[in-house]
């Protein structure tokens, strides 16, 4: 019996259930297909590929070490499979459950019927604490709890050989996304073990003290989300292991930091759930009460600067040119992008949602789309984020270490005009190099203004909404996705026996 294993978001040996189930069959031919319509996506960018590409490297040479190499195959799904299929004469085929965006669930869709044709079995696992047709939010807690807390799955010593034919796994697959600059320092995918292990023993002490920290996030946070996102490690394995450091860990800030940490594994998989319960998010605000409000009033201009890094508001610029070089940034500058576009521009979010998926490395649809309209405040259950890009700017960088960092034009304000460096007088100017407008933008809109824009529109817009109905598309959001705090878990980790999720 050969069975065909198709690697998709998961891209390691370990607690890999298809493998394992597979190899128990008899011989497996290990399968990653490049798929050309997928790279033409617009949420999907050549940063995500550099990603991909040395982790797929890592997996063939781990996968050829024992017995069998990765086949890379380039081609629509449907027609890959069918002919390896028929080439191999493939009796099963094993893979894990996927929940991406529109394109991948259809593309499922579509590999589901040919395989039903074929009379050939598709054999999927759970990746997440994610649960298909889940009927009630209610329950989910204890489904996670009970999937993550499982025995991992073994790694095979051996694969049973089969010949297979190589492709070259580097060629780039076509993208015809708009270009991003090349990342200087790519995170490497090689890496991502040590990484964890670092962090548990030694960097998750300032983990909590850091994450908000522009300048300090980057280097106090666990930098996993790449290695998550394409499944290079198991979710299951990483709640376990985490747990266990964070039951012997004894030094009280690295306990908070380990906690802190063990919480958002969890929140993982919440916000993952959402995008499975109601793939529309992907497209559609969550309260659909929200349709409307914004579409009608895109402003090109203010989207490309804000794209750019280019409005005028220093920590906001910084945050992007950041995310840009780099292609990562901390979760409290994502917020702070997502909530002044969406706010002070008063710009949709569902271009913002593409510009940063393209920018991301870490693109995770199911986190993504839920957060970005979080941010946006199209959720109707979350309260409105309108983060004040100069007092952040004074309070989280207070020393601009960040905004010197990634706005060089702004390196030699002194740090009383670095926040607000449009009130700089002419003089000034050219003493420090900064010319409004010249080396640096003026602000592209005036921040109490456009607050009070923002605040006066969404109020418009929900008092001529019929309360009735606003209440029951709430309630139906509520129910399909906001997460259930339980008294008794709310509580704080004080002993490390009884632990709590923060969500
Ligand atoms: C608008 C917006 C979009 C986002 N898009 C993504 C995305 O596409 N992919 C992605 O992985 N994260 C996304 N996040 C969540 C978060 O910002 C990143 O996971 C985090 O910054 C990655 O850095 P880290 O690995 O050091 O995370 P850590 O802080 O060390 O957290 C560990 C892991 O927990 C998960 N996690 C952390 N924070 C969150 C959160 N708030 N919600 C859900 N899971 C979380 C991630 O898998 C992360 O790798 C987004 C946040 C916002 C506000």
């Amino acid at each position: 019996m050969t069975s065909l294993v198709w690697f998709k978001r998961d891209l390691r040996l370990q607690d890999h259930q298809p493998l394992w189930h597979a190899v128990k069959e008899g011989a497996v031919l290990p399968v990653y297909i490049v798929e050309p319509d997928y790279w033409q996506q617009p949420d999907t960018s050549l940063r995500h590929w550099q990603y991909i590409a040395p982790a797929l490297q890592q997996l063939n040479q781990q996968l050829t070490a024992l017995g069998q190499p990765l086949l890379v195959v380039k081609g629509a799904a449907t027609v890959v499979l069918r002919q390896l299929c028929q080439q191999f004469a493939i009796q099963g085929v094993f893979s894990h459950e996927e929940t991406g965006n529109l394109w991948t669930y259809q593309r499922d869709l579509a590999v589901g019927r040919l395989l039903q044709s074929l009379h050939i079995p598709w054999h999927q696992y759970r990746q997440f604490a994610v649960f298909r047709k889940l009927v009630n939010r209610d329950n989910w807690f204890e489904l996670a709890d009970n999937w993550l807390k499982s025995p991992v799955c073994p790694t095979p010593e051996t694969l049973p050989w089969l010949t297979a034919t190589h492709d070259n796994i580097m060629s780039l697959p076509m993208h015809r996304g708009k270009d991003l600059p090349a990342i200087s320092s790519l995170q490497k995918a090689a890496d991502v073990h040590n990484t964890f292990n670092y962090f548990i023993t030694t960097r998750s002490r300032y983990y909590r003290q850091h994450i908000s920290s522009p300048a300090k996030a980057e280097r106090s946070g666990s930098r996993l989300s790449p290695a998550i996102s394409y499944g290079q490690l198991s979710m299951r394995q990483l709640q376990q292991q985490s747990l266990q450091a964070l039951k012997h860990q004894t030094e009280p800030r690295q306990k908070q930091g380990l906690h802190a940490f063990f919480s958002r594994l969890r929140w993982h998989c919440h916000f993952m759930q959402k995008l499975e319960d109601e793939p529309a998010i992907e497209f559609f605000n969550m309260h659909r009460g929200f349709d409307g409000m914004r579409e009608a009033e895109f402003n090109p201009a203010l989207f490309k600067a804000w794209q750019n890094g280019q409005t005028g508001y220093p920590l906001i610029d910084a945050a992007m040119r950041c995310l840009l070089a780099t292609g990562w940034l901390h979760f409290r500058g994502r917020a702070m992008l997502v909530a002044f576009a969406s706010y002070h521009l008063w710009l949709h979010w569902r271009p913002i949602a593409l510009h940063l998926a393209q920018c991301f490395v870490d693109y995770e649809p199911g986190i993504h789309y839920s957060q970005i309209q979080m941010q946006a405040g199209t959720t109707g259950i979350n309260p409105n984020r309108m983060y004040n890009p100069v007092k952040q700017s004074q309070q989280k960088d207070a020393d601009g270490q960040f905004i010197r960092q990634w706005l060089p034009e702004l390196r030699q304000l002194p740090n009383s005009w670095l926040h607000t460096p449009w009130l700089l007088p002419p003089s000034l100017q050219q003493r420090y190099g900064c010319i409004i407008d010249v080396t640096y933008p003026a602000p592209i809109v005036d921040l109490q203004h456009a607050q009070q824009q923002a605040r006066a529109k969404l109020g418009l817009w929900l008092n001529k909404r019929q309360k009735n109905q606003w209440q029951q598309q709430k309630l139906a959001v509520v129910q399909r996705h906001a997460s259930r705090k339980r008294p008794a878990a709310r509580t704080t980790a004080k002993s490390s026996n009884q632990l709590s999720f923060d969500w």
